[in-house]
């Protein structure tokens, strides 16, 4: 069974039978039959725009009751799961309903008068997707909304801690008409049946996203077979404060960059680089405000930082800020559990500022995934730059500047997929999103990211006018 647990109150919500090596083994049979038999892969275009819709439709419908079950399982403030998790995820199925039609649109070259080439978008196959905890609903309808607009069948695989509302997108989609087999929703822990799964040769694709750890296992399993994979892995992302920035806007943004989602997030800009002649002003303005930021149940309407995901991701953080605290850092608020009694059950940690971070400490290398944000003061950009590309990550940064060129001008010389000016944690739909470096490889979200779960042919046909092709003659016969 596997347990699912409350993070604001530790408490049991309740418990799911895992599946077994049968139930994967039956979810790779419908998923193959689905896609090699099944009308799925070749239903008009039309008809799967319109059940893309009524699954968007059915998501809006239910959005209050996601927005309680995502923050029920993940703690994550309801104001989050309410106004960003639960209305991108059925904005990110309108959004490919309407607009994978025209991506599907290839322009074939011209070739030379002899002959012709025609490309052609096909779905990939069987495509498993993997999600992790953080985001779990959004990041499976990112996953889900393409590889469906592609026409694949799929294996969804939601993290075994945080599997409520991928469930209840089940039923929607149920509801929504989708053939049988189409999708099929496993509920387990990945050690359980990663390895069967993403080995196995009736899969043609594996759409990860997840830690580094976990990423790399699957690229080993994979292996054997060859098959197509998209990673989405972790990040060390910095946030880079010039002096010209407005103060105030940036502060409160980078507050929004570590601590929202509890630090839980991929792109969290947990290094903050401030330029030396605004450091103090920065880093006293930017502890004031952490000390204000609520903590509390998930719930609650009020509450601005909830639980972490469980005790030992907590665990984990500790270890993080008590080997920088040993290594010479200074920890200038939080950086402990909070004493408030009410919350003395759940998964809670202070929002934490740390100073005095060598670039080769752990703390400014290694992924913390938790609300720690780690300053450093810079007096050059060129310093900035080396500060922000010293990671073996390069998944996202961000620059706080008045000067929109200049800004632009650093952008190009940070070594990462996704970088924000003036701005933090934007996602589009239309505009792709995905690392460099040890971030991973592919791409989310926009037409790049549909084109991922497809892959191209190409039909060449012979010109010549009198059917007289060269290769005809090649032997001389
Ligand atoms: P994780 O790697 O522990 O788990 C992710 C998923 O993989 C879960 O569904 C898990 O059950 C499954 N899994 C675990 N072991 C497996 C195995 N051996 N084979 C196959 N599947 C297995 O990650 P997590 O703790 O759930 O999520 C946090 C990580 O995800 C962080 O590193 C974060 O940066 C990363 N992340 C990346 C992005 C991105 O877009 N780049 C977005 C969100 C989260």
């Amino acid at each position: 069974m596997i347990k699912i647990i409350n993070p604001s109150t530790g408490e049991l919500i309740k418990q799911i039978p895992a599946v077994s090596k049968a139930d994967v083994e039956l979810a790779l049979c419908r998923a193959r039959k689905a896609f090699d038999q099944g009308e799925w892969p070749k239903l008009s275009l039309t008809e799967r725009k319109k059940i893309l819709l009524k699954i968007s439709q059915g998501i809006l419908e239910k959005a209050a009751e996601l927005a309680n079950l995502e923050t029920l399982n993940t703690g994550k403030p309801i104001k989050e799961s309410t106004f960003m998790d639960i209305p991108s995820s059925a904005k990110t199925f309108e959004y490919l309903a309407n607009n994978f039609e025209k991506y599907l649109q290839e322009e074939s070259p011209k070739l030379e008068a002899e002959a012709e080439c025609r490309l052609l978008r096909e779905p990939m196959g069987v495509v498993v997707l993997i999600v992790p905890w953080n985001y779990p609903l959004l990041i499976a309808c990112w996953k889900l909304a393409s590889a469906l607009a592609a026409g694949n069948t799929v294996i969804l695989k939601p993290s075994s801690f945080t599997p409520l509302t991928v469930l209840e997108l089940g039923k929607i989609i149920q509801d929504a008409g989708l053939p049988e087999g189409v999708v099929n929703i496993l509920i387990a822990s990945g050690e359980e049946v990663g390895k069967t799964l993403c080995s196995d040769p009736r899969v043609d694709m594996i759409s990860f996203t997840g830690s580094n750890v976990v990423g790399k296992k699957i690229i080993e399993y994979t292996a054997g077979n060859v098959k197509k994979l998209m990673m989405e892995l972790g990040g060390k992302s910095a946030s880079i404060i010039l002096a010209d920035a407005d103060l105030e806007v940036a502060v409160n943004s980078a507050l929004c960059s570590i601590f929202l989602n509890q630090g839980q997030m991929c792109t969290a800009m947990s290094r903050i680089l401030v330029d030396a002649k605004i450091y103090d002003k920065f880093v006293s303005s930017f502890v004031e405000k952490a000390k204000r930021i609520k903590l509390g149940a998930g719930a609650d309407f009020e509450t601005q930082i909830g639980p972490l995901i469980s005790d030992s991701q907590r665990k984990k953080v500790i270890g993080f800020v008590e080997k920088a605290k040993k290594a010479g850092a200074k920890i200038l608020c939080g950086g402990k559990i909070p004493d408030d009694v009410k919350l003395k059950n759940g998964f809670f940690f202070e929002p934490t500022v740390i100073t005095d971070a060598k670039p080769e400490m752990a703390i400014f290398q290694e992924e913390v995934f938790g609300p720690v944000a780690c300053m450093s003061k810079f007096s050059s950009e060129d310093e900035a730059v080396k500060l922000a590309n010293d990671s073996n990550f390069g998944l996202a940064a961000c620059i706080w500047s008045k000067d929109k060129s200049k800004a632009q001008g650093l952008a190009q010389k940070i070594n990462s997929g996704t970088i924000w000016i003036n701005t933090y944690g934007m996602f589009y739909n239309e505009a792709p999103f995905g690392g460099f470096k040890q971030s991973g490889f592919g791409k989310e979200l926009g037409k790049e990211g549909f084109l991922e779960y497809t892959r191209l042919k190409n039909i060449l046909t012979d010109k010549t006018p009198d059917a007289k092709p060269l290769v005809n003659y090649w032997y001389g016969f």
